[in-house]
């Protein structure tokens, strides 16, 4: 997806460990304090709305919660990380919230480098 444009920081090790000890997702952080300083300068900017959401299940505790991802996901209740697409046991996806299976094809093609097992 084209808005997944990906940028390598450094931030030190301490930072980093300091961050993923209490949790911090550096990313969304980054995104986050970056629109801040962008409204303080009056600049707006029109983030592209993911074009597929899929409703995912987690393994651990059961909780079902949105995402945009078919890679590796944090469960919004327990916290743990799991894969969406597991060799063992297929999806863990439970909806298709915004877009079709067509997308979810094309975005697994592209993601997975090969066509999705039914
Ligand atoms: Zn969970």
């Amino acid at each position: 997806m084209d808005n997944e444009e990906k940028i390598t920081l450094w931030i030190g090790k301490e930072l980093k460990y300091a961050a993923k000890a209490v949790k911090i997702n550096l990313s969304a952080f980054l995104r986050e304090k970056l629109k801040e300083e962008l409204a303080k300068r009056n600049m707006e900017v029109k983030l592209d709305e993911p074009e597929l959401i899929l409703e995912v299940r987690c393994p651990y505790c059961g909780f079902k919660q949105q995402t945009s991802t078919i890679k590796t996901v944090q469960c919004q209740r327990c916290k743990k990380f799991f894969k969406v697409y597991t060799r063992k046991y297929g999806s863990r996806i439970t909806n298709i919230i915004k877009g079709d299976k067509q997308k979810l094809f094309a975005l697994y093609s592209r993601v997975f480098r090969k066509s999705i097992m039914v």
